[in-house]
């Protein structure tokens, strides 16, 4: 399993049936991919860590208001 950020459905776990391709870089394994929605995106991971942004949480459950 991979944690990728697709850019239509956030923050994703993937399987290795997802992924195309794995490179090695200077700035570690970049992992090419297509999401569960079909958007291909690159993911780079490894020793570079991309500044502190936490995880980001998009809650769309539409809040259930009692009539
Ligand atoms: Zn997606």
């Amino acid at each position: 399993m991979l944690d990728i950020t697709c850019v239509d459905c956030g923050r994703t776990l993937i399987g290795a049936r997802q992924i195309i391709s794995m490179t090695a870089t200077p700035e570690g394994l970049r992992i090419a991919y297509v999401c569960w929605c079909g958007r291909p995106g690159a993911e780079t991971t490894g020793r570079r860590r991309r500044g502190t942004t936490g995880p980001r949480i998009t809650a769309r459950r539409p809040v259930a208001t009692a009539a």
